[in-house]
Protein backbone atom coordinates (compact mmCIF):
# COMPACT_ATOMS: atom_id res chain seq x y z
CA UNK A 1 0.00 0.00 0.00
CA UNK A 2 1.18 3.48 -0.77
CA UNK A 3 2.65 5.66 2.85
CA UNK A 4 0.18 8.52 2.77
CA UNK A 5 2.04 12.13 2.11
CA UNK A 6 2.61 14.57 4.93
CA UNK A 7 0.43 17.47 4.43
CA UNK A 8 2.03 20.35 3.47
CA UNK A 9 1.46 23.38 5.20
CA UNK A 10 2.72 26.67 3.15
CA UNK A 11 2.88 29.99 4.97
CA UNK A 12 3.37 33.57 3.99
CA UNK A 13 4.87 35.65 5.79
CA UNK A 14 6.96 34.85 9.27
CA UNK A 15 6.32 37.54 10.82
CA UNK A 16 4.44 37.04 14.55
CA UNK A 17 1.46 35.81 13.25
CA UNK A 18 3.16 33.19 10.50
CA UNK A 19 5.99 32.01 12.43
CA UNK A 20 4.02 31.57 15.95
CA UNK A 21 1.76 29.78 13.62
CA UNK A 22 4.73 27.00 12.26
CA UNK A 23 5.82 26.64 16.02
CA UNK A 24 2.35 25.50 16.96
CA UNK A 25 1.72 23.48 14.27
CA UNK A 26 4.55 21.02 15.65
CA UNK A 27 2.97 21.18 18.91
CA UNK A 28 3.13 17.41 20.01
CA UNK A 29 -0.30 17.78 21.43
CA UNK A 30 -2.27 18.48 17.62
CA UNK A 31 -0.14 15.23 16.50
CA UNK A 32 0.00 17.06 12.97
CA UNK A 33 2.63 14.87 11.16
CA UNK A 34 3.05 17.89 8.68
CA UNK A 35 5.54 20.03 6.44
CA UNK A 36 5.57 23.55 7.00
CA UNK A 37 7.02 25.93 5.02
CA UNK A 38 6.93 29.55 5.31
CA UNK A 39 7.90 32.05 2.72
CA UNK A 40 9.31 35.18 3.82
CA UNK A 41 11.27 38.29 2.60
CA UNK A 42 13.39 38.39 5.43
CA UNK A 43 15.13 34.93 7.73
CA UNK A 44 14.29 37.30 10.93
CA UNK A 45 11.20 39.18 12.25
CA UNK A 46 10.99 42.40 14.08
CA UNK A 47 10.20 42.15 17.67
CA UNK A 48 7.77 45.35 17.14
CA UNK A 49 7.25 46.68 20.53
CA UNK A 50 11.05 47.07 21.31
CA UNK A 51 11.59 48.70 17.86
CA UNK A 52 11.41 52.17 18.89
CA UNK A 53 13.72 51.90 21.79
CA UNK A 54 16.58 49.78 19.12
CA UNK A 55 16.14 53.14 17.09
CA UNK A 56 16.79 55.23 19.98
CA UNK A 57 19.82 53.78 21.47
CA UNK A 58 18.74 51.94 23.96
CA UNK A 59 19.34 48.85 22.72
CA UNK A 60 21.67 47.45 19.89
CA UNK A 61 19.04 47.24 16.73
CA UNK A 62 19.84 43.59 15.89
CA UNK A 63 18.57 42.71 19.40
CA UNK A 64 15.09 43.19 18.81
CA UNK A 65 14.98 40.88 15.50
CA UNK A 66 14.19 37.30 16.19
CA UNK A 67 15.55 34.57 13.32
CA UNK A 68 12.96 32.77 12.01
CA UNK A 69 15.23 29.75 11.46
CA UNK A 70 16.27 29.69 15.04
CA UNK A 71 12.47 30.17 16.45
CA UNK A 72 10.59 27.85 13.57
CA UNK A 73 13.32 24.81 13.94
CA UNK A 74 11.29 22.49 12.52
CA UNK A 75 9.78 24.41 9.48
CA UNK A 76 11.60 25.42 5.99
CA UNK A 77 12.18 28.57 5.57
CA UNK A 78 12.10 30.36 2.04
CA UNK A 79 13.96 33.42 1.78
CA UNK A 80 11.94 35.39 -0.95
CA UNK A 81 9.06 38.04 -1.99
CA UNK A 82 5.64 36.18 -2.61
CA UNK A 83 3.89 37.69 -5.58
CA UNK A 84 0.44 35.37 -6.01
CA UNK A 85 -1.74 32.90 -5.23
CA UNK A 86 -3.73 30.41 -7.42
CA UNK A 87 -6.46 29.14 -5.26
CA UNK A 88 -7.81 26.55 -7.54
CA UNK A 89 -4.54 25.08 -8.12
CA UNK A 90 -3.29 25.03 -4.83
CA UNK A 91 -0.28 26.64 -5.60
CA UNK A 92 1.70 30.29 -4.70
CA UNK A 93 3.97 32.20 -6.62
CA UNK A 94 7.69 33.68 -5.72
CA UNK A 95 11.08 34.70 -6.19
CA UNK A 96 13.98 33.76 -3.93
CA UNK A 97 15.76 36.73 -2.67
CA UNK A 98 18.67 37.28 -5.23
CA UNK A 99 17.17 35.10 -7.92
CA UNK A 100 14.81 36.79 -10.22
CA UNK A 101 13.13 33.24 -11.30
CA UNK A 102 9.70 32.43 -10.84
CA UNK A 103 8.85 29.81 -8.62
CA UNK A 104 5.74 27.54 -7.53
CA UNK A 105 5.22 25.80 -4.46
CA UNK A 106 2.10 23.51 -3.86
CA UNK A 107 0.25 23.10 -0.38
CA UNK A 108 -2.73 21.46 0.90
CA UNK A 109 -3.27 23.94 3.21
CA UNK A 110 -2.53 28.11 3.19
CA UNK A 111 -2.17 30.73 5.25
CA UNK A 112 -1.52 34.15 4.71
CA UNK A 113 0.12 36.00 7.57
CA UNK A 114 1.52 38.96 5.12
CA UNK A 115 1.07 41.76 8.33
CA UNK A 116 0.53 45.47 7.28
CA UNK A 117 2.11 48.57 5.86
CA UNK A 118 2.20 52.52 7.08
CA UNK A 119 -0.98 54.02 5.84
CA UNK A 120 -0.21 56.77 3.95
CA UNK A 121 -3.02 59.21 2.73
CA UNK A 122 -3.98 59.75 -0.85
CA UNK A 123 -2.21 63.60 -1.67
CA UNK A 124 -5.80 64.97 -2.11
CA UNK A 125 -5.59 64.80 1.84
CA UNK A 126 -2.26 65.08 2.66
CA UNK A 127 0.60 65.54 -0.07
CA UNK A 128 4.17 64.91 0.55
CA UNK A 129 4.37 62.09 2.95
CA UNK A 130 5.97 59.47 0.99
CA UNK A 131 8.60 61.79 -0.41
CA UNK A 132 9.40 63.62 3.04
CA UNK A 133 8.31 61.42 6.02
CA UNK A 134 9.64 58.62 7.95
CA UNK A 135 8.09 55.85 8.83
CA UNK A 136 8.23 53.28 11.65
CA UNK A 137 7.69 50.21 10.57
CA UNK A 138 10.89 48.68 9.72
CA UNK A 139 14.16 47.99 11.30
CA UNK A 140 15.87 50.16 8.51
CA UNK A 141 13.44 53.10 9.69
CA UNK A 142 14.01 53.13 13.20
CA UNK A 143 17.91 53.20 12.68
CA UNK A 144 17.27 56.30 9.90
CA UNK A 145 15.10 57.81 11.94
CA UNK A 146 18.02 57.91 14.79
CA UNK A 147 21.07 58.45 12.08
CA UNK A 148 19.02 61.94 10.75
CA UNK A 149 18.81 63.25 14.34
CA UNK A 150 22.34 62.69 14.81
CA UNK A 151 23.21 64.34 11.25
CA UNK A 152 20.57 67.37 12.52
CA UNK A 153 22.25 67.59 15.63
CA UNK A 154 26.13 67.89 13.90
CA UNK A 155 24.71 70.56 11.41
CA UNK A 156 22.56 72.49 14.38
CA UNK A 157 25.81 72.54 16.21
CA UNK A 158 27.71 74.28 13.08
CA UNK A 159 25.33 77.12 12.10
CA UNK A 160 25.41 80.66 13.84
CA UNK A 161 22.36 81.18 13.01
CA UNK A 162 19.95 80.71 16.60
CA UNK A 163 16.49 80.25 14.45
CA UNK A 164 18.28 77.79 11.98
CA UNK A 165 19.10 75.64 15.19
CA UNK A 166 15.52 75.58 16.53
CA UNK A 167 14.17 74.99 13.23
CA UNK A 168 16.83 71.45 12.28
CA UNK A 169 15.95 70.31 16.02
CA UNK A 170 12.29 70.31 15.67
CA UNK A 171 11.03 66.92 15.25
CA UNK A 172 7.21 66.62 14.22
CA UNK A 173 5.17 63.10 14.86
CA UNK A 174 2.06 62.67 12.76
CA UNK A 175 -0.57 60.05 14.85
CA UNK A 176 -1.11 60.30 19.01
CA UNK A 177 -1.70 57.12 19.31
CA UNK A 178 0.58 54.45 20.92
CA UNK A 179 3.43 54.15 17.86
CA UNK A 180 3.67 58.07 17.83
CA UNK A 181 3.54 59.10 21.87
CA UNK A 182 6.21 56.23 22.19
CA UNK A 183 8.12 57.85 19.07
CA UNK A 184 7.99 61.12 20.69
CA UNK A 185 9.31 60.40 24.38
CA UNK A 186 11.83 58.48 23.71
CA UNK A 187 13.07 60.38 20.63
CA UNK A 188 13.24 63.36 23.12
CA UNK A 189 15.20 61.36 25.58
CA UNK A 190 17.70 60.74 22.82
CA UNK A 191 17.92 63.81 21.36
CA UNK A 192 18.13 66.32 24.61
CA UNK A 193 20.34 63.81 26.04
CA UNK A 194 22.62 64.09 23.18
CA UNK A 195 23.31 67.96 23.33
CA UNK A 196 25.65 67.88 26.31
CA UNK A 197 28.14 66.62 23.72
CA UNK A 198 27.21 69.41 21.56
CA UNK A 199 29.28 73.15 22.55
CA UNK A 200 26.60 75.22 20.48
CA UNK A 201 23.29 73.45 21.41
CA UNK A 202 20.92 73.69 24.34
CA UNK A 203 18.26 71.10 25.44
CA UNK A 204 16.09 74.03 24.82
CA UNK A 205 16.92 74.55 20.83
CA UNK A 206 15.33 71.20 20.40
CA UNK A 207 11.07 71.21 20.15
CA UNK A 208 8.89 68.22 19.64
CA UNK A 209 5.01 68.69 18.32
CA UNK A 210 2.61 65.45 17.81
CA UNK A 211 -0.39 66.23 15.77
CA UNK A 212 -3.46 64.16 16.90
CA UNK A 213 -6.40 64.09 14.59
CA UNK A 214 -8.31 62.72 17.78
CA UNK A 215 -9.34 65.17 20.49
CA UNK A 216 -6.85 63.48 22.66
CA UNK A 217 -3.42 61.64 22.41
CA UNK A 218 -3.59 57.50 23.10
CA UNK A 219 -7.14 57.62 22.44
CA UNK A 220 -6.96 53.50 23.03
CA UNK A 221 -6.79 54.30 26.68
CA UNK A 222 -9.02 55.85 29.72
CA UNK A 223 -9.36 59.56 30.04
CA UNK A 224 -7.17 59.32 33.87
CA UNK A 225 -4.00 57.87 32.00
CA UNK A 226 -4.46 60.45 28.83
CA UNK A 227 -4.57 63.13 31.49
CA UNK A 228 -1.40 61.85 32.89
CA UNK A 229 0.61 61.04 30.02
CA UNK A 230 -0.74 64.68 28.43
CA UNK A 231 0.36 66.03 31.82
CA UNK A 232 3.78 64.42 31.90
CA UNK A 233 4.62 65.21 27.70
CA UNK A 234 3.62 68.39 28.20
CA UNK A 235 5.61 69.01 31.18
CA UNK A 236 9.29 67.99 29.35
CA UNK A 237 8.16 71.16 26.99
CA UNK A 238 6.41 68.37 24.28
CA UNK A 239 3.96 70.51 21.98
CA UNK A 240 0.65 68.27 21.75
CA UNK A 241 -1.75 69.46 19.30
CA UNK A 242 -4.66 67.23 19.29
CA UNK A 243 -7.61 67.80 17.16
CA UNK A 244 -5.72 68.93 14.11
CA UNK A 245 -4.50 66.80 11.15
CA UNK A 246 -1.65 68.01 8.40
CA UNK A 247 -2.79 68.63 5.13
CA UNK A 248 0.64 69.00 3.53
CA UNK A 249 4.60 67.65 4.33
CA UNK A 250 7.31 69.80 3.07
CA UNK A 251 11.04 68.91 3.58
CA UNK A 252 11.51 72.13 5.93
CA UNK A 253 7.96 72.56 7.03
CA UNK A 254 4.28 70.95 7.89
CA UNK A 255 0.76 72.71 6.58
CA UNK A 256 -1.59 72.27 9.51
CA UNK A 257 -5.53 71.58 8.92
CA UNK A 258 -5.99 75.17 10.66
CA UNK A 259 -3.70 76.60 7.78
CA UNK A 260 -1.00 76.86 10.12
CA UNK A 261 2.52 76.43 8.38
CA UNK A 262 4.90 75.07 11.16
CA UNK A 263 8.67 75.03 9.99
CA UNK A 264 10.70 71.72 11.14
CA UNK A 265 13.12 69.36 9.58
CA UNK A 266 11.77 66.09 10.62
CA UNK A 267 8.24 64.34 10.21
CA UNK A 268 7.59 61.06 11.18
CA UNK A 269 4.44 59.34 10.17
CA UNK A 270 2.85 57.22 12.72
CA UNK A 271 -0.90 58.02 11.57
CA UNK A 272 -2.11 54.14 11.12
CA UNK A 273 -1.28 51.12 9.27
CA UNK A 274 -3.31 49.29 6.35
CA UNK A 275 -3.50 45.91 6.01
CA UNK A 276 -0.55 44.45 2.85
CA UNK A 277 -1.42 45.60 -0.51
CA UNK A 278 0.04 42.64 -1.94
CA UNK A 279 -3.22 41.05 -1.07
CA UNK A 280 -4.76 42.81 -3.91
CA UNK A 281 -2.41 41.19 -5.99
CA UNK A 282 -3.85 37.94 -5.00
CA UNK A 283 -6.55 36.61 -7.41
CA UNK A 284 -10.25 36.27 -5.86
CA UNK A 285 -9.18 36.26 -2.72
CA UNK A 286 -11.73 37.84 -0.63
CA UNK A 287 -11.06 41.72 0.82
CA UNK A 288 -12.47 43.51 3.41
CA UNK A 289 -13.60 47.70 3.11
CA UNK A 290 -10.08 48.07 4.93
CA UNK A 291 -8.24 45.86 2.57
CA UNK A 292 -7.58 43.18 4.61
CA UNK A 293 -8.35 39.34 3.83
CA UNK A 294 -12.47 38.37 4.65
CA UNK A 295 -12.50 35.80 6.96
CA UNK A 296 -14.53 33.73 9.23
CA UNK A 297 -14.27 33.53 12.64
CA UNK A 298 -12.40 30.02 12.46
CA UNK A 299 -9.66 32.23 10.56
CA UNK A 300 -10.76 30.27 7.00
CA UNK A 301 -11.03 32.54 4.73
CA UNK A 302 -14.63 33.17 3.27
CA UNK A 303 -15.13 30.96 -0.13
CA UNK A 304 -11.91 28.43 0.96
CA UNK A 305 -11.37 25.40 2.55
CA UNK A 306 -7.94 25.36 2.93
CA UNK A 307 -6.50 29.23 2.98
CA UNK A 308 -6.43 30.93 6.50
CA UNK A 309 -5.36 34.01 7.36
CA UNK A 310 -4.46 36.20 10.78
CA UNK A 311 -2.58 38.99 11.92
CA UNK A 312 -2.82 42.65 10.70
CA UNK A 313 -3.61 41.61 7.30
CA UNK A 314 -6.55 39.62 8.00
CA UNK A 315 -10.16 40.59 9.19
CA UNK A 316 -11.28 38.35 11.55
CA UNK A 317 -14.43 39.04 13.93
CA UNK A 318 -13.51 38.45 17.36
CA UNK A 319 -16.52 37.70 20.18
CA UNK A 320 -17.85 40.98 19.82
CA UNK A 321 -18.64 40.85 15.61
CA UNK A 322 -15.77 43.47 15.18
CA UNK A 323 -12.30 42.32 13.40
CA UNK A 324 -9.92 41.44 15.80
CA UNK A 325 -7.32 44.93 16.70
CA UNK A 326 -3.71 44.90 14.49
CA UNK A 327 -1.31 43.49 17.78
CA UNK A 328 1.18 41.47 18.61
CA UNK A 329 -0.41 39.92 21.43
CA UNK A 330 -3.00 39.52 19.14
CA UNK A 331 -1.89 37.45 16.25
CA UNK A 332 0.68 35.74 19.03
CA UNK A 333 -2.59 34.69 20.25
CA UNK A 334 -5.11 33.91 16.99
CA UNK A 335 -1.75 31.41 15.77
CA UNK A 336 -2.40 28.72 18.34
CA UNK A 337 -5.99 29.15 17.62
CA UNK A 338 -5.48 28.97 14.05
CA UNK A 339 -2.75 25.97 14.42
CA UNK A 340 -5.48 23.84 16.47
CA UNK A 341 -8.19 24.50 13.44
CA UNK A 342 -6.03 23.26 10.71
CA UNK A 343 -5.06 20.20 12.37
CA UNK A 344 -8.51 19.73 13.80
CA UNK A 345 -9.76 19.94 9.93
CA UNK A 346 -7.54 17.65 8.76
CA UNK A 347 -9.01 15.35 10.92
CA UNK A 348 -12.26 16.23 9.70
CA UNK A 349 -13.23 17.60 13.12
CA UNK A 350 -15.48 20.63 13.96
CA UNK A 351 -13.43 24.16 13.69
CA UNK A 352 -13.14 26.45 16.87
CA UNK A 353 -14.33 30.27 16.68
CA UNK A 354 -11.26 32.86 17.92
CA UNK A 355 -11.88 34.65 21.08
CA UNK A 356 -8.82 36.41 21.02
CA UNK A 357 -9.18 40.24 22.69
CA UNK A 358 -7.02 42.53 24.35
CA UNK A 359 -4.81 41.86 27.48
CA UNK A 360 -3.79 45.07 27.62
CA UNK A 361 -2.08 48.44 26.47
CA UNK A 362 1.59 49.21 27.58
CA UNK A 363 2.93 52.57 26.45
CA UNK A 364 6.51 53.92 27.24
CA UNK A 365 7.17 57.57 27.83
CA UNK A 366 10.77 57.78 28.30
CA UNK A 367 12.72 59.28 30.93
CA UNK A 368 11.65 55.91 32.93
CA UNK A 369 7.74 56.76 32.85
CA UNK A 370 4.91 54.63 31.82
CA UNK A 371 1.41 54.27 31.40
CA UNK A 372 -0.14 50.94 31.30
CA UNK A 373 -4.19 49.35 31.31
CA UNK A 374 -4.07 46.01 32.12
CA UNK A 375 -7.70 44.06 31.98
CA UNK A 376 -9.06 47.55 33.66
CA UNK A 377 -6.32 47.76 35.97
CA UNK A 378 -4.43 51.37 36.08
CA UNK A 379 -1.01 52.12 36.53
CA UNK A 380 0.76 55.03 36.04
CA UNK A 381 4.57 56.35 36.27
CA UNK A 382 7.99 54.49 36.62
CA UNK A 383 5.73 51.06 37.78
CA UNK A 384 3.82 50.92 34.22
CA UNK A 385 7.19 51.57 32.77
CA UNK A 386 9.09 48.58 34.65
CA UNK A 387 6.25 46.09 33.83
CA UNK A 388 6.26 47.12 30.29
CA UNK A 389 9.90 46.45 29.92
CA UNK A 390 9.44 43.18 32.06
CA UNK A 391 6.01 41.70 30.06
CA UNK A 392 8.17 42.24 26.55
CA UNK A 393 11.91 41.21 27.72
CA UNK A 394 9.50 37.57 29.05
CA UNK A 395 8.02 37.54 25.46
CA UNK A 396 11.42 38.00 23.31
CA UNK A 397 11.34 34.56 22.11
CA UNK A 398 15.08 32.51 23.49
CA UNK A 399 17.11 32.68 26.00
CA UNK A 400 19.79 34.21 25.09
CA UNK A 401 18.04 36.96 23.23
CA UNK A 402 16.35 37.98 26.82
CA UNK A 403 19.69 37.96 27.86
CA UNK A 404 21.34 39.79 25.50
CA UNK A 405 18.29 42.65 25.74
CA UNK A 406 18.71 42.57 29.49
CA UNK A 407 22.36 43.18 29.39
CA UNK A 408 21.78 45.96 26.42
CA UNK A 409 19.02 47.96 29.47
CA UNK A 410 21.48 47.30 31.88
CA UNK A 411 24.12 48.80 30.27
CA UNK A 412 22.42 51.89 29.53
CA UNK A 413 21.53 52.36 32.89
CA UNK A 414 25.56 52.99 33.67
CA UNK A 415 26.81 54.56 30.89
CA UNK A 416 25.92 57.26 27.91
CA UNK A 417 24.00 55.97 24.69
CA UNK A 418 26.16 55.21 21.57
CA UNK A 419 25.32 58.59 19.05
CA UNK A 420 26.53 57.00 16.34
CA UNK A 421 25.01 56.86 12.77
CA UNK A 422 24.63 53.24 11.39
CA UNK A 423 23.77 54.42 7.64
CA UNK A 424 22.56 51.07 6.87
CA UNK A 425 19.42 52.61 5.23
CA UNK A 426 20.18 54.72 1.77
CA UNK A 427 16.84 56.55 2.29
CA UNK A 428 17.80 58.10 5.54
CA UNK A 429 19.42 60.60 3.54
CA UNK A 430 16.31 62.92 3.34
CA UNK A 431 17.31 66.48 1.76
CA UNK A 432 17.86 69.11 4.18
CA UNK A 433 15.69 72.09 2.53
CA UNK A 434 18.60 75.52 3.16
CA UNK A 435 15.89 78.16 4.82
C1 LIG B 1 6.61 50.38 16.02
C2 LIG B 1 5.58 49.34 16.38
C3 LIG B 1 5.37 49.03 17.71
C4 LIG B 1 4.43 48.05 18.07
N1 LIG B 1 4.25 47.77 19.39
C5 LIG B 1 3.36 46.80 19.74
C6 LIG B 1 3.17 46.47 21.12
O1 LIG B 1 3.81 47.06 22.00
N2 LIG B 1 2.29 45.48 21.43
C7 LIG B 1 1.57 44.82 20.46
O2 LIG B 1 0.78 43.91 20.81
N3 LIG B 1 1.71 45.13 19.15
C8 LIG B 1 2.58 46.09 18.77
N4 LIG B 1 2.73 46.41 17.44
C9 LIG B 1 1.88 45.74 16.42
C10 LIG B 1 2.49 44.38 16.04
O3 LIG B 1 3.82 44.50 15.74
C11 LIG B 1 1.75 43.76 14.87
O4 LIG B 1 0.39 43.66 15.20
C12 LIG B 1 2.29 42.35 14.57
O5 LIG B 1 3.62 42.46 14.10
C13 LIG B 1 1.40 41.66 13.52
O6 LIG B 1 1.99 40.44 13.14
P1 LIG B 1 1.89 39.96 11.61
O7 LIG B 1 2.60 38.66 11.56
O8 LIG B 1 0.50 40.06 11.14
O9 LIG B 1 2.73 41.04 10.79
P2 LIG B 1 4.31 41.23 10.78
O10 LIG B 1 4.88 40.94 12.11
O11 LIG B 1 4.55 42.58 10.19
O12 LIG B 1 4.81 40.09 9.77
C14 LIG B 1 4.54 40.12 8.39
C15 LIG B 1 5.69 39.38 7.70
O13 LIG B 1 5.38 39.26 6.31
C16 LIG B 1 6.54 39.47 5.55
N5 LIG B 1 6.11 39.90 4.23
C17 LIG B 1 5.31 40.94 3.91
N6 LIG B 1 5.09 40.98 2.59
C18 LIG B 1 5.76 39.95 2.04
C19 LIG B 1 5.90 39.44 0.71
N7 LIG B 1 5.28 40.00 -0.34
N8 LIG B 1 6.67 38.35 0.51
C20 LIG B 1 7.30 37.76 1.58
N9 LIG B 1 7.19 38.17 2.85
C21 LIG B 1 6.43 39.26 3.08
C22 LIG B 1 7.31 40.51 6.34
O14 LIG B 1 8.70 40.44 6.04
C23 LIG B 1 7.01 40.13 7.78
O15 LIG B 1 7.99 39.28 8.33
C24 LIG B 1 3.66 47.38 17.06
C25 LIG B 1 3.89 47.71 15.71
C26 LIG B 1 4.83 48.67 15.36
C27 LIG B 1 5.06 49.00 13.89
Amino acid sequence: MAEKRRPRIVILGGGFAGAYVAKHLHDRNLSLDAEVIIIDRNNYFVFYPLLVEAGTGSLEPRHCTVPIRDFCRKSELLMGEVSAIDMEANTVTFQLAGDNRQRFLEYDHLVIALGSVTRILPDNICSGVREHAFEVKHMSDAIAIRDRAIELLELANATDDPEERKRLLHFVIVGGNVTGIEVVGELEVFVRGATSMYANISPSDCSFTVVELSPKILPILPDNLVRWATKTLEGRGIDLRTGESVKEVHADYILTSNEERVSCSTVIWTAGIAPNPVLREFKDLPLNTHGGVDCEPTYKVKGQDNVWALGDCAGVPGPDGKPMPPLAQIAIRQAKQLAGNIAAAHRGEELSPGHVSVLGILVPLGHHKGVMNFKGIKIEGFFAWFLWRAVYLSKMPGFGRKIRVGLDWMINMFSRRDYVQLGMNPDSKREIEPS
